[in-house]
């Protein structure tokens, strides 16, 4: 059912010029404020902005509306003047692929000809989109196929939140009316920061992107299920508690600051004693429960018992989950993934000290989906080309 028609009042009659062709903002990415202040400028009466940004934010991340035209308990003049100024636009799926898993990615296209790309994971009655905060990445993470790719450019909050919307409109989860949004048997369930790029390098359009999902009246995902990851940018994680209070994962990967910076390079910035420091105080401030360390299993790089024991005891007072990952191969990786025994005799070492210890099935790997194998296509085909000359 649709709410009635508001009335058309003198001043929505007294529109302000229109906006020349293609200059319009995109709604999407726009904080509440700022969508009000957006709706305002637009020449909607300031005591109505409020209330209107409220009915356009619903149909915008509650129904998954795009069109104006489309949101009826708007009144027609309003609508025009909205689609005068306004445009409600996600990425450009460009290539969507399917693994034999049901993972499946996305390839999208972005403002600048750029490239992103976004996987999502279904599992036994959740599903978690993996995102990704920028095209490429500072960093140079020797293990990762996103790190032998440069900075091309942060993604913006519309870009990040696009690709939650994306994933929604191609699972077609956008609630039928009446249908409780909260519902926990969502397909889309949980979101992982875990895609292209750094993350808390992106520091704030991260957050209005997951405020805008986490928004009860829109998206409405819990802030106990999303996980940011970030290779250990110490400044920005109390931060993170603090302004956007979702989980923490940390890549951390090594157990002595020798192999940490070979592996994860920003330890030469902030070394693991400093990084732990930071991460104690984490799940207090958040009111989070624990901290997730990833862990990439290196064969005879960072998997012996050894490394496992040290590990333990590094963590020893952070209530925390140790995920371990089976290095996903990519074309050139300089490493190569630790046999399953190995992994299973790490696991079982860090499992007795008292941590769970998932070995996370490696998922999407045909079409290049994994952690780690994510990189802009159109970045793969230049280097392809380079070598092919
Ligand atoms: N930049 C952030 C988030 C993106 S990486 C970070 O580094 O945390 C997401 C996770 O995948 C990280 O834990 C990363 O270390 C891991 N990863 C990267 N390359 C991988 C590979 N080839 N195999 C397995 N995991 C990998
Ligand atoms: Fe960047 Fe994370 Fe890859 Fe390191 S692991 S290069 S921080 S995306």
């Amino acid at each position: 059912m649709t709410a009635p028609a508001v009335p058309i009042t003198q001043d929505m009659l007294t529109l302000p010029r229109k906006p020349v062709e293609g200059s319009r903002t995109n709604l999407i990415g726009l904080t509440r404020d700022g969508l009000r202040d957006a709706l305002i400028a637009a020449g909607t009466p300031e005591r109505q902005a409020k209330m209107r940004a409220g009915q356009v934010w619903q149909w915008i991340y509650q129904k998954g509306v795009r069109d104006f035209e489309a949101m009826t308990n708007l009144a027609k003049p309003y609508r025009a003047l909205l689609a005068d100024h306004f445009e409600v636009s996600v990425p450009e799926v460009v290539r969507r692929e399917v693994s034999s898993d049901g993972t499946r990615k996305y390839l999208l296209r972005i403002a600048g000809g750029h490239e992103v790309e976004a996987v999502y994971i279904p599992e036994e009655g959740r599903g978690t989109l993996c995102i990704s905060s920028q095209v490429g990445c500072t960093l140079t993470c020797s293990f990762c196929h996103t790190g032998t790719q440069r900075l091309v450019r942060n993604l913006t909050p519309g870009e990040i939140v696009g690709q939650i919307m994306v994933a929604r409109d191609d699972l077609g989860e956008w609630p039928a009316p009446g249908r409780n949004p909260k519902d926990e048997t969502r397909l889309l369930s949980n979101i992982v920061l875990m895609g292209m790029g750094e993350p808390l390098y992106n520091f704030e359009a991260v957050r209005d992107a997951m405020k805008i999902a986490m928004d009860p009246e829109g998206i409405s995902l819990s802030r106990r299920r999303i996980t940011l990851s970030t290779s250990g940018v110490v400044p920005e994680i109390a931060r993170t508690a603090a302004e956007i209070g979702c989980l923490l994962a940390v890549s951390f990967h090594a157990t002595t600051d020798e192999v940490r910076d070979r592996l994860v390079p920003i330890n030469k910035r902030w070394n693991i004693a400093t990084l732990l420091d930071a991460l104690r105080t984490y799940p207090k401030v958040s009111n989070s429960e624990r901290i997730t360390f990833e862990y990439v299993m290196l064969k005879d790089v960072n998997d012996s018992d050894e490394d496992a024991r040290r590990l333990v005891k590094l963590i020893e007072g952070i209530p925390a989950k140790i995920n371990l990952i089976p290095f996903n191969e990519w074309p050139g990786a300089p490493y190569e993934r630790s046999s399953n025994n190995r992994i299973r005799a790490f696991a079982d070492i860090v499992h007795k000290a008292g941590y769970a210890s998932p070995i996370r099935t490696p998922r999407g790997e045909d079409i290049m989906a994994a952690c780690g194998q994510l990189k802009s296509e159109t970045e793969r085909v230049r280097k392809s080309k380079r070598a092919a000359v």
